[in-house]
């Protein structure tokens, strides 16, 4: 354990140019590997004794600081644990730092952080993917073993994908949202990165199940998935929806994708073509809907009880004004006028009320098409890593970036996305599994036979 977090923490300072992390704890992991090396010995250690795990800066850990990647948290010291932190710790993993994200888990490229840039490990010209830059890269670039995201509308599938790694969200309801900052509640979820889907499915096993802290976390079962890893695809129905493999899907994903497919044809898979009718409606039914949430959630940063005060203000509206005015980056002050505007009277009939309605007959389509299969196969991006910089101008261009993964957040299911192949500069493929609610176990059987085909 103790050698295994020296090397990790080595890995992490040679790499600095990355910009994972936001906080390393150097001391305290070793310390903290000691004690589990002495359990080891003796033979009581947890089932995560021996796993490293890195933390997006979203999650609160009692006495550190958790910054979300913005300016406005900077100083802000977490007073108590989020339920997946007491869980992990229960189970004798090992914390190595808290990684860097875009502010607030606002974007896909990791660029939106008040800490500058996290850079893609094979390319540092290009984004690693987001919003949990740091956890991606982390995990793919060897600081850590597995790392924790969240995912709102794909912010760890994409970066997956994009960095060619396993990340996992789970159902909406599969994991405590207890002690997670809040960006949009009704789409949130925590869920692993790892370089295999087996070690996604450990760290599942341990931060899955209800919570008395957490009134949106399930009562639901939750069953061995390692053992339900079986790798048979006999019998497996596989849908593709045909408005994700339109005639716009870039050529090189498509025929990596169509590889991976033809695995599964002679695994003994059956594939079915799909309908989702209302894709064509997810970005902008999120885009409402998340920022309404968001404009919401964030309302309690006001300089008077969390994080940044402007010292500029004269009275309290101007504590408020400028507390905001300075606290917040471009993308969240975004986000904030956007989300307001959807839920101001007189428009929130014409935008958010109907954005609610758009998202029963989204989570329609999936229940239908989940009658006919027993999961679903999407590309993950619409292209590969692209260069720092490239779509920071253009924040429609950036939100498009999510239109293979917003509709599992918007249905609530659960999706993984897991290594495919790479376009011609080597730049990884992913391809996404999306499964039944709270039917992790099928898309991670999936996801494990495609990561064998592989090798
Ligand atoms: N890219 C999406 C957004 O900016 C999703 C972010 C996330 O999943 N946290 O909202």
């Amino acid at each position: 354990m103790e050698a295994r977090v020296v090397e990790h923490l080595s890995v992490i300072s040679r790499r600095e140019s990355l910009n994972a992390f936001i906080s390393v704890f150097n001391d305290a992991a070793v310390r903290r590997a000691k004690e589990i090396d002495i359990k080891i010995r003796q033979g009581n250690a947890g089932p995560l004794a021996g796993m490293v795990i890195a933390i997006k800066d979203v999650l609160c850990m009692k006495g550190t600081i958790t910054t979300c990647g913005s300016k406005i948290l900077k100083e802000y010291e977490a007073i108590y644990d989020a339920t997946v932190i007491s869980k992990l710790r229960d189970a004798d993993a090992v914390f190595i730092g808290k990684t860097n994200m875009d502010e607030f888990a606002m974007g896909s490229s990791g660029e939106n952080s008040a800490f500058g840039p996290t850079k893609h490990p094979l390319d540092e010209s290009r984004v690693p993917g987001g919003s949990s830059s740091g956890s991606c890269v982390a995990v793919a670039a060897g600081m850590a073993t597995t790392s924790l995201g969240t995912d709102t509308g794909g912010s760890i599938r994409q970066p997956a994908g994009l960095c060619g790694i396993v990340g996992l969200k789970p159902t909406y309801g599969r994991v405590s949202r207890y002690g997670l900052v809040a960006f949009a509640s009704s789409f949130d979820q925590i869920g692993p990165f790892a370089n295999s889907s087996r070690d996604a499915a450990r760290v599942l096993q341990v931060i899955a199940g209800s919570d008395k802290n957490d009134a949106t976390s399930a009562a639901v079962d939750v069953p061995d998935y390692l053992a339900a890893m079986n790798r048979d695809m006999r019998g497996m129905k596989i849908g593709l929806p045909k408005e994700y493999f339109s005639d716009a899907l870039n050529p090189e994903i498509r025929s990596v994708l169509q590889k991976k497919i033809n695995a599964l044809i002679h695994a003994g898979a059956e594939i079915v073509t799909v309908s989702l009718p209302h894709s064509e409606f997810t970005i902008s039914t999120y885009y409402i809907l998340a920022t309404a949430e968001a404009s919401s959630n964030l309302a309690r940063y006001d300089g008077a009880r969390y994080g940044y005060r402007s010292s500029k203000s004269k009275d309290l509206n101007s504590m408020y004004v400028q507390s905001r005015s300075e606290g917040f980056g471009d993308e969240v002050k975004r986000r904030i006028m956007l989300g307001t505007y959807v839920l101001s009277s007189g428009y929130y009939d014409a935008y958010y009320r109907k954005a609610q309605q758009v998202r029963r007959l989204i989570q329609n389509d999936f229940a239908a098409a989940f009658t006919q299969v027993d999961c679903i196969i999407t590309p993950i991006a619409p292209t590969t890593a692209f260069k720092l910089g490239e779509k920071m101008n253009d924040p429609l261009q950036m939100y498009l970036n999510d239109i293979f993964t917003v509709s599992a957040n918007l249905a609530g299911i659960p999706g993984i996305c897991v290594p495919a192949g790479a376009d011609a500069n080597g730049l990884p493929i992913g391809i996404q599994i999306l499964g039944k609610q709270f039917d992790e176990a099928t898309i991670l059987t999936v996801s494990d036979f495609l990561e064998t085909v592989t090798s």
